[in-house]
Protein backbone atom coordinates (compact mmCIF):
# COMPACT_ATOMS: atom_id res chain seq x y z
CA UNK A 1 0.00 0.00 0.00
CA UNK A 2 1.74 3.23 -0.90
CA UNK A 3 2.02 5.75 1.82
CA UNK A 4 -0.60 8.00 0.88
CA UNK A 5 -2.78 5.03 0.73
CA UNK A 6 -2.17 3.94 3.82
CA UNK A 7 -2.22 7.26 5.71
CA UNK A 8 -6.08 8.14 4.11
CA UNK A 9 -6.73 4.37 5.07
CA UNK A 10 -5.85 5.15 8.73
CA UNK A 11 -6.79 8.52 9.19
CA UNK A 12 -3.38 9.56 10.68
CA UNK A 13 -2.33 12.95 9.00
CA UNK A 14 -3.97 15.54 10.50
CA UNK A 15 -4.19 17.14 7.12
CA UNK A 16 -7.87 17.47 6.30
CA UNK A 17 -8.64 16.77 9.67
CA UNK A 18 -10.20 19.09 11.67
CA UNK A 19 -9.83 19.40 15.13
CA UNK A 20 -11.93 20.58 18.18
CA UNK A 21 -10.66 23.86 20.09
CA UNK A 22 -13.50 24.08 22.15
CA UNK A 23 -16.09 25.56 19.60
CA UNK A 24 -13.39 26.41 17.58
CA UNK A 25 -11.43 24.23 14.90
CA UNK A 26 -8.27 24.05 13.91
CA UNK A 27 -6.60 22.60 10.71
CA UNK A 28 -2.46 21.46 10.75
CA UNK A 29 -1.54 24.56 9.15
CA UNK A 30 -2.76 26.83 11.19
CA UNK A 31 -1.85 24.73 13.92
CA UNK A 32 1.74 24.71 12.39
CA UNK A 33 1.38 28.11 12.23
CA UNK A 34 0.49 28.96 14.99
CA UNK A 35 2.67 27.00 17.42
CA UNK A 36 5.76 26.54 15.24
CA UNK A 37 6.19 28.72 12.77
CA UNK A 38 7.77 31.41 15.19
CA UNK A 39 10.11 29.17 17.14
CA UNK A 40 13.46 31.16 17.27
CA UNK A 41 12.95 32.96 13.92
CA UNK A 42 14.47 36.07 15.26
CA UNK A 43 18.20 33.60 14.67
CA UNK A 44 16.98 32.81 10.99
CA UNK A 45 19.00 35.14 9.64
CA UNK A 46 22.22 34.49 11.92
CA UNK A 47 21.92 30.95 11.24
CA UNK A 48 21.75 31.45 6.93
CA UNK A 49 18.42 29.80 7.17
CA UNK A 50 16.81 31.46 3.42
CA UNK A 51 13.58 29.80 3.35
CA UNK A 52 12.07 28.47 7.04
CA UNK A 53 8.83 26.57 8.07
CA UNK A 54 6.06 27.52 5.40
CA UNK A 55 7.56 25.91 2.71
CA UNK A 56 8.10 22.34 0.99
CA UNK A 57 11.52 22.21 2.21
CA UNK A 58 13.90 24.77 4.48
CA UNK A 59 17.01 25.91 2.21
CA UNK A 60 20.40 26.95 4.15
CA UNK A 61 22.86 29.19 2.88
CA UNK A 62 26.33 27.45 4.30
CA UNK A 63 28.80 29.28 5.88
CA UNK A 64 31.54 29.26 4.15
CA UNK A 65 34.52 26.84 4.82
CA UNK A 66 32.69 24.78 7.36
CA UNK A 67 31.76 21.27 7.87
CA UNK A 68 28.05 20.25 8.42
CA UNK A 69 27.44 18.09 11.26
CA UNK A 70 23.79 16.38 11.36
CA UNK A 71 22.05 14.04 14.15
CA UNK A 72 18.75 12.75 14.65
CA UNK A 73 16.71 11.67 17.51
CA UNK A 74 13.06 10.44 18.49
CA UNK A 75 11.79 10.46 22.07
CA UNK A 76 8.78 8.39 22.26
CA UNK A 77 6.56 9.08 25.58
CA UNK A 78 6.85 6.02 28.36
CA UNK A 79 10.33 5.43 26.91
CA UNK A 80 12.19 8.82 26.66
CA UNK A 81 10.49 10.85 29.15
CA UNK A 82 7.06 10.53 31.34
CA UNK A 83 3.44 11.47 30.00
CA UNK A 84 2.84 13.37 32.91
CA UNK A 85 6.17 15.30 32.69
CA UNK A 86 5.23 19.63 31.75
CA UNK A 87 5.07 19.72 27.76
CA UNK A 88 7.69 22.15 27.91
CA UNK A 89 9.79 20.23 30.05
CA UNK A 90 9.08 17.25 27.52
CA UNK A 91 10.09 19.93 24.49
CA UNK A 92 12.96 20.88 26.22
CA UNK A 93 14.36 17.47 27.17
CA UNK A 94 14.01 15.79 23.44
CA UNK A 95 15.65 19.10 21.60
CA UNK A 96 18.02 18.72 24.50
CA UNK A 97 19.11 15.08 24.35
CA UNK A 98 19.73 15.58 20.24
CA UNK A 99 21.55 18.50 20.48
CA UNK A 100 23.81 16.16 23.21
CA UNK A 101 25.06 14.24 19.64
CA UNK A 102 26.17 17.49 18.22
CA UNK A 103 27.69 18.67 21.19
CA UNK A 104 30.04 15.17 21.72
CA UNK A 105 31.11 16.04 18.27
CA UNK A 106 32.56 19.69 19.04
CA UNK A 107 30.20 20.80 16.44
CA UNK A 108 28.06 24.77 17.02
CA UNK A 109 24.14 24.09 16.83
CA UNK A 110 22.58 26.18 14.15
CA UNK A 111 19.03 24.87 13.39
CA UNK A 112 16.57 22.29 14.60
CA UNK A 113 13.77 20.22 12.67
CA UNK A 114 10.76 18.69 14.63
CA UNK A 115 8.48 15.86 13.55
CA UNK A 116 5.98 15.58 16.16
CA UNK A 117 2.88 12.98 16.21
CA UNK A 118 0.23 13.87 18.70
CA UNK A 119 -3.01 12.46 20.39
CA UNK A 120 -4.97 15.14 20.02
CA UNK A 121 -5.36 18.89 19.77
CA UNK A 122 -5.09 20.43 23.15
CA UNK A 123 -4.30 24.44 23.25
CA UNK A 124 -2.92 24.04 26.77
CA UNK A 125 -0.88 21.00 26.02
CA UNK A 126 0.75 22.43 22.60
CA UNK A 127 1.40 26.31 24.17
CA UNK A 128 3.60 24.75 26.83
CA UNK A 129 5.18 22.93 24.63
CA UNK A 130 5.89 26.03 22.60
CA UNK A 131 7.69 27.61 25.73
CA UNK A 132 9.79 24.84 26.09
CA UNK A 133 11.08 24.67 22.31
CA UNK A 134 11.32 28.43 22.86
CA UNK A 135 13.32 28.13 26.12
CA UNK A 136 15.91 25.72 24.09
CA UNK A 137 15.37 28.07 20.90
CA UNK A 138 16.70 30.90 22.96
CA UNK A 139 19.35 28.69 24.68
CA UNK A 140 21.53 28.19 21.67
CA UNK A 141 20.27 30.70 19.65
CA UNK A 142 19.11 27.79 17.27
CA UNK A 143 15.61 28.39 14.90
CA UNK A 144 12.89 25.46 14.28
CA UNK A 145 13.32 25.53 10.31
CA UNK A 146 10.89 22.74 9.35
CA UNK A 147 9.16 19.49 10.43
CA UNK A 148 6.25 17.25 10.16
CA UNK A 149 2.70 17.23 12.27
CA UNK A 150 0.77 13.95 12.60
CA UNK A 151 -1.80 12.14 14.64
CA UNK A 152 -0.93 9.31 16.57
CA UNK A 153 1.28 8.63 19.75
CA UNK A 154 3.17 11.00 21.21
CA UNK A 155 6.59 11.07 19.48
CA UNK A 156 9.17 13.99 19.04
CA UNK A 157 11.63 13.64 16.46
CA UNK A 158 14.12 15.78 16.67
CA UNK A 159 16.85 16.99 14.11
CA UNK A 160 19.74 19.18 15.10
CA UNK A 161 22.29 20.46 12.14
CA UNK A 162 25.44 22.84 13.32
CA UNK A 163 28.49 22.99 11.74
CA UNK A 164 32.47 22.49 12.53
CA UNK A 165 36.21 24.02 11.33
CA UNK A 166 37.15 21.07 8.84
CA UNK A 167 38.66 18.09 10.50
CA UNK A 168 37.93 19.71 13.76
CA UNK A 169 35.59 16.71 14.91
CA UNK A 170 35.95 14.95 17.95
CA UNK A 171 34.50 11.38 16.97
CA UNK A 172 34.45 7.86 18.81
CA UNK A 173 37.52 6.96 16.36
CA UNK A 174 41.03 7.64 17.69
CA UNK A 175 41.58 7.09 21.28
CA UNK A 176 45.13 5.55 21.52
CA UNK A 177 46.98 3.18 23.91
CA UNK A 178 47.98 5.17 26.84
CA UNK A 179 45.39 8.01 26.75
CA UNK A 180 43.25 8.50 29.85
CA UNK A 181 40.14 8.58 29.90
CA UNK A 182 37.85 11.28 31.28
CA UNK A 183 33.91 12.21 32.58
CA UNK A 184 32.16 15.89 32.97
CA UNK A 185 29.49 15.79 35.21
CA UNK A 186 28.53 13.09 37.60
CA UNK A 187 26.52 10.20 37.26
CA UNK A 188 23.43 9.18 38.21
CA UNK A 189 22.23 12.53 38.62
CA UNK A 190 19.46 12.28 35.97
CA UNK A 191 18.28 8.96 36.99
CA UNK A 192 17.80 9.94 41.20
CA UNK A 193 15.30 12.77 39.13
CA UNK A 194 13.65 10.71 36.81
CA UNK A 195 13.23 7.91 40.32
CA UNK A 196 11.44 10.75 41.79
CA UNK A 197 9.48 12.00 39.21
CA UNK A 198 8.55 8.20 38.72
CA UNK A 199 7.10 8.82 42.44
CA UNK A 200 5.41 11.77 41.41
CA UNK A 201 8.03 14.44 43.72
CA UNK A 202 9.51 17.32 41.82
CA UNK A 203 12.94 16.94 41.25
CA UNK A 204 15.03 16.62 44.51
CA UNK A 205 18.07 18.29 43.53
CA UNK A 206 16.73 21.24 41.41
CA UNK A 207 18.91 21.07 39.29
CA UNK A 208 16.30 19.45 36.34
CA UNK A 209 19.44 17.03 34.80
CA UNK A 210 16.69 14.74 33.80
CA UNK A 211 13.88 17.43 32.62
CA UNK A 212 16.46 19.86 31.56
CA UNK A 213 19.85 17.68 30.44
CA UNK A 214 22.57 20.84 30.39
CA UNK A 215 24.57 20.07 26.83
CA UNK A 216 28.47 21.17 27.60
CA UNK A 217 28.67 22.93 24.16
CA UNK A 218 31.09 24.81 25.75
CA UNK A 219 33.70 22.14 26.94
CA UNK A 220 33.25 19.93 23.86
CA UNK A 221 34.45 23.14 21.95
CA UNK A 222 37.79 23.22 23.98
CA UNK A 223 38.28 19.82 23.59
CA UNK A 224 38.89 20.29 19.95
CA UNK A 225 42.60 19.86 19.25
CA UNK A 226 42.47 17.94 23.10
CA UNK A 227 40.48 14.89 23.22
CA UNK A 228 41.57 12.15 20.83
CA UNK A 229 37.71 10.56 21.10
CA UNK A 230 34.90 11.31 22.78
CA UNK A 231 31.11 10.14 23.31
CA UNK A 232 28.13 11.36 24.64
CA UNK A 233 26.75 9.05 27.56
CA UNK A 234 23.33 8.29 27.02
CA UNK A 235 23.16 5.01 26.91
CA UNK A 236 25.26 4.01 29.96
CA UNK A 237 29.07 4.70 30.83
CA UNK A 238 30.43 1.46 30.44
CA UNK A 239 28.23 1.02 27.25
CA UNK A 240 29.24 4.30 25.53
CA UNK A 241 32.39 3.42 26.48
CA UNK A 242 32.51 -0.04 24.81
CA UNK A 243 31.06 1.75 21.58
CA UNK A 244 34.22 4.41 21.82
CA UNK A 245 36.65 1.28 22.71
CA UNK A 246 35.00 -0.43 19.25
CA UNK A 247 35.48 2.38 16.90
CA UNK A 248 39.12 3.08 18.40
CA UNK A 249 39.95 -0.61 17.74
CA UNK A 250 41.50 -0.22 21.71
CA UNK A 251 40.40 -1.68 24.75
CA UNK A 252 40.03 0.13 28.48
CA UNK A 253 40.19 -0.03 31.76
CA UNK A 254 37.77 1.75 33.82
CA UNK A 255 38.02 2.55 38.12
CA UNK A 256 34.65 2.44 39.68
CA UNK A 257 36.47 4.55 42.79
CA UNK A 258 36.94 6.94 39.86
CA UNK A 259 33.31 7.27 38.61
CA UNK A 260 32.27 10.49 39.96
CA UNK A 261 28.64 10.11 40.92
CA UNK A 262 25.99 12.29 41.59
CA UNK A 263 26.22 13.52 45.58
CA UNK A 264 28.98 10.69 45.79
CA UNK A 265 26.68 8.16 46.80
CA UNK A 266 28.08 4.34 46.05
CA UNK A 267 25.82 3.11 43.02
CA UNK A 268 26.17 -0.10 41.73
CA UNK A 269 27.83 -1.27 38.46
CA UNK A 270 24.23 -1.42 37.15
CA UNK A 271 23.33 1.67 38.76
CA UNK A 272 25.81 3.80 36.78
CA UNK A 273 25.40 2.14 33.62
CA UNK A 274 21.32 3.35 33.50
CA UNK A 275 22.49 5.93 31.24
CA UNK A 276 20.51 9.40 30.23
CA UNK A 277 23.34 11.26 31.75
CA UNK A 278 24.29 13.69 28.42
CA UNK A 279 27.75 13.72 30.25
CA UNK A 280 30.79 13.29 27.32
CA UNK A 281 33.25 10.55 28.02
CA UNK A 282 36.39 11.47 26.00
CA UNK A 283 39.87 10.52 26.06
CA UNK A 284 43.20 12.32 25.89
CA UNK A 285 46.86 12.10 25.96
CA UNK A 286 48.75 11.84 29.22
CA UNK A 287 50.66 15.32 28.36
CA UNK A 288 47.11 17.50 28.30
CA UNK A 289 46.43 16.36 32.15
CA UNK A 290 47.06 20.16 33.25
CA UNK A 291 44.95 21.64 30.34
CA UNK A 292 41.69 19.50 30.96
CA UNK A 293 42.36 20.68 34.66
CA UNK A 294 42.60 24.84 33.58
CA UNK A 295 39.18 23.55 31.49
CA UNK A 296 37.37 22.40 34.34
CA UNK A 297 38.46 25.40 36.23
CA UNK A 298 37.30 27.33 33.97
CA UNK A 299 34.13 26.08 32.68
CA UNK A 300 33.45 25.47 36.80
CA UNK A 301 32.60 21.76 35.97
CA UNK A 302 34.03 18.65 37.34
CA UNK A 303 36.30 16.47 34.59
CA UNK A 304 37.25 13.35 36.26
CA UNK A 305 40.01 11.20 35.08
CA UNK A 306 38.45 7.59 35.28
CA UNK A 307 40.47 4.97 33.19
CA UNK A 308 43.03 4.17 30.98
CA UNK A 309 43.27 3.45 27.08
CA UNK A 310 44.67 -0.04 26.95
CA UNK A 311 46.20 -2.54 23.83
CA UNK A 312 43.02 -5.11 23.06
CA UNK A 313 38.90 -4.93 22.69
CA UNK A 314 37.38 -5.13 26.02
CA UNK A 315 36.00 -2.61 28.62
CA UNK A 316 37.72 -4.04 31.99
CA UNK A 317 35.45 -2.45 35.17
CA UNK A 318 37.53 -2.79 38.43
CA UNK A 319 36.41 -2.65 41.74
CA UNK A 320 37.38 -0.80 44.08
CA UNK A 321 39.38 -3.79 45.51
CA UNK A 322 41.09 -4.07 42.38
CA UNK A 323 39.25 -6.85 40.74
CA UNK A 324 37.80 -7.36 37.46
CA UNK A 325 33.84 -6.65 37.32
CA UNK A 326 31.06 -8.51 35.35
CA UNK A 327 30.27 -5.48 32.90
CA UNK A 328 26.41 -4.90 32.72
CA UNK A 329 24.43 -4.54 29.66
CA UNK A 330 23.28 -0.92 29.37
CA UNK A 331 19.87 0.68 27.73
CA UNK A 332 18.99 -1.49 25.18
CA UNK A 333 15.48 -0.76 22.73
CA UNK A 334 15.47 -4.44 21.66
P1 LIG B 1 4.16 18.95 3.28
O1 LIG B 1 2.76 18.47 3.11
O2 LIG B 1 4.79 19.56 2.07
O3 LIG B 1 5.04 17.95 4.00
P2 LIG B 1 3.47 20.20 5.70
O4 LIG B 1 2.08 20.67 5.66
O5 LIG B 1 3.78 18.93 6.40
O6 LIG B 1 4.03 20.20 4.25
O7 LIG B 1 4.34 21.33 6.35
C1 LIG B 1 4.25 22.66 5.94
C2 LIG B 1 5.40 23.42 6.49
O8 LIG B 1 5.37 23.40 7.90
C3 LIG B 1 6.76 22.85 6.10
O9 LIG B 1 7.63 23.93 5.93
C4 LIG B 1 7.16 22.04 7.30
O10 LIG B 1 8.56 21.96 7.42
C5 LIG B 1 6.53 22.82 8.43
N1 LIG B 1 6.14 21.98 9.57
C6 LIG B 1 5.20 21.02 9.62
N2 LIG B 1 5.10 20.49 10.85
C7 LIG B 1 6.04 21.12 11.61
C8 LIG B 1 6.46 21.02 12.97
N3 LIG B 1 5.93 20.14 13.81
N4 LIG B 1 7.46 21.83 13.37
C9 LIG B 1 8.04 22.69 12.51
N5 LIG B 1 7.69 22.86 11.25
C10 LIG B 1 6.70 22.08 10.79
MG1 LIG C 1 4.78 17.18 5.91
Amino acid sequence: MAAWELQGYLNLSLNNLTLQKGQETLNEHQLIKEYFSDVGSAYLAEQGIKVPIGDDAAIISLPREKESVISVDTSISGVHFLETMEPSDIAYRSVSVALSDLAACGATPAWFTLAISIKEYDLKWLSDFKQGLKDISNEFKIPLIGGDTTKGHLSITIQVGGYIDPGKTLTRKGANVGDLIYITGYIGEAMAELDQLKLGKSSSSNKNRYLRPKIRFGVAERLLGIASSAIDISDGVFQDLDHLCKESKVGAEIFLKKIPTFLSKALSVKEINRGDDYEILFTSAESNKGKINDIAREENLSICEVGLIKKGSKVEIISAEGKLVETPSGYQHF
